[in-house]
């Protein structure tokens, strides 16, 4: 599971104290029956969706009519299959309806909406099975597995979702684990050296890989790409070069190992911590600022999820995007929240580098 805790996301905290829950019978699927971009579902994109999380845990907590403590969801599941922690396990939800229906079940909320991305993505119904499964063990969660409508008059979770609801909620291709036993593709992740490979993960250590299988003569099964969202062609791709090194059943799956992964990249990515550029001064950022660090500042608040105030990629020129973006980031932290002025001092920068 690609987990993204509260502080992860940035949460604010809750207005009053989370009613406890030991367990429930099971688990009711929403969605968000808004306009959801059908953007949002790009590989590339996935640095918005820490910041709709923030948007929809401000809306509710705006919501005086329904009084919400909080998000009104125990978890919400991205379309590249992260699961952002909402009011977390063992917490009433306040999404399905009433009292009596909010202790029956937990909520999860999928990223889709009533138009634009009305069909959940792959990655995203491994999410959502993957957000069931965590309130089962950690969370007392039931065996039940239903929509929103089940019980309240709604249109939630929409179509596409309440039919996937109907099969029993299977995970995509069949697989959870391992190569399907049908020889499809394999659709589970690895941890080497603290960076995570296979179907689903995300970030700059897949692309690498990608680029590298490219420069050798992997690429066949790319359409698009290769770009920081490990998919199946990443796979179909990997498993070639594992079997031109000669492996073969489980060892060729397409799921890197990490012998295999440093002989492509001629390294070990990831591993030891960067150390913290130096603050340059509080000087270098603000109305006129116009420099590298506001280029690296700018590279750093994507890479960490905050870049959702940027029409364009960072550049040197300050802009309101930039202040946007830091306050966001100063208010997702508590040693910050008490100042959340946009404008980078030390301690902002080195949370920000480290
Ligand atoms: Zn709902
Ligand atoms: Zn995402």
């Amino acid at each position: 599971m690609q987990f993204v805790s509260r502080s992860g996301w940035g949460a604010r905290p809750s207005r009053y104290a989370l009613a406890y829950i030991g367990s429930t019978r099971g688990v009711k699927v929403h969605y968000e029956g808004s306009p959801v971009p059908a953007s949002l579902a790009r590989p590339e994109n996935h640095s918005q969706c820490a910041g709709r999380v923030r948007d929809i845990q401000a809306s509710h907590l705006a919501n005086r009519e329904e009084d919400y403590s909080d998000i009104a969801y125990n978890a919400m599941v991205c379309p590249h299959g992260y699961v952002y922690e909402g009011r977390g396990a063992h917490k009433k939800t306040g999404a399905n309806g009433n009292q009596s229906l909010n202790i029956a079940h937990y909520a999860v909320c999928a990223m889709v909406g009533d138009s634009g991305l009305t069909n959940p993505t792959d990655a995203q119904l491994n999410g959502l099975r993957d957000a069931i499964e965590w309130l089962r063990s950690s969370g007392g969660a039931g065996s039940e597995i239903k929509g929103h409508r089940d019980g309240y008059a709604t249109s939630c979770p929409g179509g596409p979702l309440y039919a996937w609801v109907q099969r029993g909620a299977p995970r995509p291709g069949g697989g959870g684990g391992g190569t399907p036993p049908d020889g499809g593709t394999a659709r589970y992740t690895v941890t080497i050296n603290g960076l995570t490979y296979g179907y689903g993960a995300n970030g700059d250590q897949v692309t690498k890989v990608g680029q590298a299988l490219v420069s050798k003569g992997f690429g066949r099964h790319y359409s698009e790409g290769p770009g920081p969202t490990w998919t199946d062609a990443d796979t179909q791709n990997y498993a070639d070069y594992q079997h031109s090194l000669g492996l073969t059943g489980s060892d060729a799956d397409g799921v890197p190992g990490e012998t295999s992964l440093k002989q492509l990249l001629g390294y070990l990515p990831g591993g030891t911590a960067k150390p913290v550029p130096p603050f340059p001064g509080s000087d270098k950022f603000g109305p006129g600022a116009n420099n590298s660090f506001v280029t690296a500042l700018g590279n750093q608040l994507v890479k960490r999820g905050f870049g959702k105030h940027y029409t364009e990629g960072p550049g040197p020129q300050w802009g309101e995007a930039d202040r946007l973006n830091v306050k966001d980031f100063q208010l997702s932290r508590s040693e910050l929240r008490g100042d959340p002025d946009g404008i980078p001092g030390p301690l902002t920068w080195k949370l920000l580098f480290s």
